[in-house]
């Protein structure tokens, strides 16, 4: 940067940015052995289709307990292990354990993992999918990659080999965030994924805003039309329930319906379903 070109030392003209390069700094090499040392942990977020009433996916989300910082987001530490390629090893972890998680659920319940772009354009991404799903038995089929829309930007060649080769190995593919980039609709032509995400940020407007239930209107009928499923992420209250219901759109997850927990509490929650189920007359979904 220009100062450390210059004079050298006046470092304390920007200490705001020098402070969030160094804590960048230090969350990197935190995050180095992380791994090994166990630090880190999975929690999964229970999806509800709405026509069936009940779970029939969970999200699985990285949790990362450092000694040194606490409990970081995600959002602030995966871009971190994207730039220093920690992202794969990290990665690769997150697939396996949540396979083997997902194997000892209910065979009609599927598992979403989140993939970063970096995975995505690894060459070797399928033989890491094929690995994770042969050493915890789980099917292909109950395995979902979520993925964002910046990765189809990037490169878009690549990216759709990618997605088709996961769909060649009966993977499924699901367009997070839905909304929030740049992509144009007419890329949902072109891309194979068999459920689309509605970013939180129209959810959080349903109430109140008619133009975004117009907007969100548009995207299921779309995806509907393309053969695609919807769900809508970040529910947190019952009149958004309720709208994104009258839109019919087949899946919810938020807040209002579960938090994203541990994976002997998610057993739980299958096993309270269960229960629902042989007693009708409850209402199946919690905040419903
Ligand atoms: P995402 O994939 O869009 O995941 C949904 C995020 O929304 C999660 O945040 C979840 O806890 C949060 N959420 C769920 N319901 C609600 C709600 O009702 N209200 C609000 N305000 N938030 C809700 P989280 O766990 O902090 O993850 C943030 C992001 O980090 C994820 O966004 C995803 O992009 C990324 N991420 C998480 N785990 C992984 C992973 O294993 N690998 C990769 N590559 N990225 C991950
Ligand atoms: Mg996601
Ligand atoms: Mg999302
Ligand atoms: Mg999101």
């Amino acid at each position: 940067r220009a100062k450390e070109k210059g004079r050298g030392r006046f470092f304390f003209y920007e200490p705001l940015m020098d402070e969030k390069i160094e804590r960048r700094r230090q969350i990197a090499l935190a995050m180095d052995g992380a791994l090994e040392r166990n630090e880190f942990e999975l929690v999964y977020q229970p999806i509800f289709d709405l026509a069936k009433g009940r779970i029939t996916s969970c999200e699985t989300l990285l949790r990362w307990n450092s000694p040194q910082f606490g409990s970081i987001s995600p959002a602030e530490f995966i871009p971190i292990a994207e730039d220093n390629t920690l992202i794969v090893m990290i990665g690769d972890w997150v697939l396996r354990q949540a396979c083997r998680t997902a194997a000892h659920w209910p065979a009609d319940v599927t598992i979403a993992v989140n993939l970063s772009p970096v995975q995505l354009r690894a060459p070797d991404l399928t033989h890491a999918v094929l690995a994770a799903l042969s050493a915890s038995g789980l099917p292909p089929e109950r395995l979902t990659l979520e993925v964002t829309e910046s990765v189809l930007l990037d490169d878009v060649d690549r990216s759709l080999a990618a997605l088709s080769a996961l769909n060649r190995i009966h993977v499924c593919t699901t367009l997070d965030d839905f909304g929030t980039g740049y992509s144009s609709l007419s890329y949902l032509t072109q891309f194979p994924f068999q459920t689309l995400k509605i970013d939180r940020s129209f959810v959080i407007d349903l109430e109140h805003n008619p133009a975004s239930v117009a907007i969100v209107q548009t995207i299921v009928d779309l995806a509907a039309k393309l053969g695609m499923r919807t769900v809508a992420e970040g529910v947190e209250t019952p009149a958004q329930l309720d709208q994104l219901r009258r839109t019919r759109c087949d899946a919810v997850q938020g807040f209002l319906l579960a938090r994203p927990m541990s994976a002997p509490e998610v057993i739980g929650l299958f096993a309270e379903q269960a229960a629902f189920r042989s007693n009708p007359g409850q209402p199946a979904l919690p905040g419903a």
